[in-house]
């Protein structure tokens, strides 16, 4: 028997994502997600200071997947906890969750787990660590293993988690894009996705970005983005601040490369970026000489340095979703050495998630930032999601009996099962819309 349980990340975007799947008398979750737009409403910050909350607090507060039923029925069954990858509505609870499952170990690329060791931030946690090289895999049982496919995203090293079993292969792609060009890593592992369409029993996947047509770009297409932005100061005396998701590595690489382009040196300022390049040094994806400040009192030191000769430095800082305790909020509110003028320069690398906490803090800080007459420039970016032919594309080439629209709320998924019906699925037959909390039999 094989059974769904949609426990959070379903019923909204960037939230709480958690499924547990049952394969007779075991079990396996997949993701530990926290609800990022809780978390910065509460906090102010990356999520990074809510480390002390206990897990009730957390529940109350609807910061992480309610799991307590789960716990209660099928807790004793679970046998690992697959993390897909490494942003924080995926991996930010784990810390507080898998605890809770004790004897599970948690798997994940080398790069997810260095990710959630940063965010125990030194706490212990009795689960043990088991990390999996993308496109390889890892025995839980004589009847179930998991495999770590190769996939894009905005964050490296993201795996479309397969569990086989001996009723077939559920897919876990949440979150995915098809770029076949990355910066950083391999592009997705199409013909071992190609194999496992042999005996997909079910897929689920994300559907952020459904509503829009055509194919997402690829990543490098922001990088020819950037450069077309910032060419144009090439040798102009002023400051330069670019902002962008701390997660995504490949992004930062472009700056340092491109700020190295214009003869300034990059300084990347921010506890959450700090994390992040810390993570990629420790799973060797990726490191940098170019400095980088964590601290708010090394923040402040770098910020004053480039003050004094802004034509000299080009600072990539946190704060990209106008969070009120990041970086960029910090100097538009004057509150560090940086002291931002006529004609500097500030970019969003990145768009505005849209939930109302994100779009408000986005509003502040552009308002604030265009009283001092800088330049904005935002949306100088392209999207980590598939867009809906990506989606369609993924259908057809995995070829799911049963497919399970995610990560979206009830009108994208709609969106989603709709793409599905174009190519011969039928909603409540062989798509299936669930919301956070509820569950399915796959398969008696
Ligand atoms: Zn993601």
């Amino acid at each position: 028997m094989i059974e769904l349980w949609a426990v959070g990340g379903y019923s909204e975007v960037g939230s709480k994502n958690m499924t547990a799947i049952r394969i007779d008398d075991e079990v396996i979750i997949l993701d530990m997600g926290y609800n990022v737009g809780k978390i910065v409403e509460y906090e102010g910050t990356e999520g990074e200071e809510l480390v002390k909350l206990p897990y009730e607090k957390m529940l109350a507060i609807d910061a992480i997947p309610n799991d307590t039923k789960l716990h209660e029925e099928w807790g004793s069954m679970v046998k690992a906890i697959v993390i897909g990858h490494a942003h924080i509505d995926h991996c930010g609870a784990v810390r507080l969750l898998a605890p809770r499952y004790k004897k599970a170990p948690i798997i994940g690329t080398p790069f997810t787990l260095e990710v959630v060791r940063n965010t125990l931030e030194g706490k212990r946690i009795p689960n043990k660590f088991i990390p999996l090289n993308p496109s390889s895999k890892y025995k839980i049982s004589d009847r179930v293993t998991i495999e770590l496919v190769n996939m894009t995203h905005s964050t490296p090293q993201t795996s479309a988690v397969v569990i086989h079993t001996p009723y077939g292969k559920i897919v876990y792609a949440n979150d995915y894009k098809l770029d076949d060009h990355p910066l950083i890593g391999k592009k997705p592992n199409y013909s071992r996705l190609k194999e496992i369409s042999k005996n997909c029993l079910a897929l689920i996947s994300d559907t952020t970005r459904v509503e829009y047509t055509g194919h997402t770009p690829s990543e490098m297409l922001a990088r020819e983005m950037l450069k077309d932005v910032l060419m144009r100061y090439l040798n102009r005396d002023v400051g330069i601040i670019v902002t962008t998701f701390s997660s995504h590595i490949a992004r930062l690489s472009t700056l340092i490369s491109l700020a190295r382009k214009m003869g300034r040196e990059p300084l990347l300022v921010g506890r959450s970026i700090s994390n992040y390049l810390q993570a990629a040094k420790r799973a060797h994806i990726f490191s940098t000489d170019a400095k980088v400040f964590g601290y708010k009192r090394d923040v402040n030191k770098a910020l004053r340095r480039a003050n004094k000769e802004k034509s000299k430095y080009f600072v990539i800082c946190t704060g990209n979703q106008g969070e009120p305790n990041s970086v960029l909020s910090r100097i538009a509110n004057d509150e560090t050495p940086y002291v931002l003028g006529d004609d500097d320069i500030v970019i969003f690398s990145c768009t505005v998630i849209p939930t109302p906490v994100s779009e408000a803090n986005r509003k502040t800080i552009e308002n604030k930032l265009l009283e001092k007459n800088v330049r904005i420039f935002r949306d100088i970016h392209v999207s980590g999601h598939a867009s809906r032919e990506d989606q369609k594309e993924f259908l057809q080439m995995l070829k799911p009996k049963h497919y399970f629209p995610t990560h979206g709320g009830i009108e994208k998924q709609a969106a989603a099962a709709k793409i599905a019906e174009s190519i011969g699925y039928k909603i409540n037959e062989n798509v299936h819309i669930l919301q956070d909390g509820q569950r399915m039999v796959i398969q008696e």
